[in-house]
């Protein structure tokens, strides 16, 4: 199965994917989490993709497409894959479907996780994340037993660079003018399904299988 998530940042899109990609047995493609990771091995990639993730900008269109094309050919990609933050712009999403149609691979499903923007800015303010193992927790609604350590491999919980007001706020602006039009790209092409991100994780979770099966 190919999938494609979207939503706005703090959507819970990673989250999903996560389970989505237990449950299915195929592999979880995030966009932010392979361009955060070439940041962290200080790989030339990082190092240019850097000063627009710390703005909250979107990173060049052909830098995330080369990512993206090359992420797709690997063998573990072939029973089907779940991509995360990725296409964010038309540009992304012509791309991806040109790569596709060469690898005769179709998408069939564009899950939209729609929620509203007090709730983005509540959720990704308290967004902490594993430096270890990725597991996400919010402070409120889903906080460490142990302060800053987590619960799962004790790794180190820390902030991510871009979840500060004024670059969430960015980000949100970023979303609204180069991904939201991909909801009509894909409501054209007769492949998007809705489901309300603004519900408990796993009810959100129960909805896209469902939306999946069906
Ligand atoms: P995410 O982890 O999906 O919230 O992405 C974090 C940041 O990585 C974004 O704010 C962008 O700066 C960058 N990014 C991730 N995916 C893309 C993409 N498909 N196109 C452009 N920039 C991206």
């Amino acid at each position: 199965m190919n999938l494609i998530l979207l939503g706005p940042p703090g959507a819970g899109k990673g989250t999903q994917a996560e389970k989505l990609s237990e449950i299915c047995e195929i592999p979880h493609i995030s966009t932010g989490d392979i361009l955060r990771e070439n940041i962290r091995q200080g790989t030339q990639l990082g190092m240019e993709a850097r000063q627009y993730m710390e703005k909250g900008e979107l990173v060049p269109d052909a830098v995330v497409i080369g990512i993206i094309r090359d992420r797709l050919k690997e063998p573990d990609c072939e029973k089907g894959f779940i991509l995360d933050g990725f296409p964010r712009t038309v540009e992304q999403a012509d791309a991806l479907k040109k790569i596709l149609r060469e690898m005769g691979r179709p998408i069939e499903h564009v899950i939209d996780i729609d929620v509203p923007d007090d709730v983005v800015v509540e959720r990704l303010s308290a967004r902490r994340v594993c430096d270890s193992c990725g597991a996400v927790k919010h402070l409120i609604y889903n906080p460490p037993r142990e302060e800053g350590v987590c619960d799962e491999c004790r790794g180190v919980l820390y902030q991510r660079a871009d979840d500060n007001p004024e670059t969430i706020r960015e980000r949100l602006r970023e979303y609204k003018k180069k991904t939201q039009p991909l909801i009509d790209y894909y409501r054209v092409e007769g492949l998007l399904r809705e489901v309300d991100g603004s519900l408990e994780m796993d009810q959100v979770l129960k909805e896209i299988c469902s939306v999946i099966e069906r």
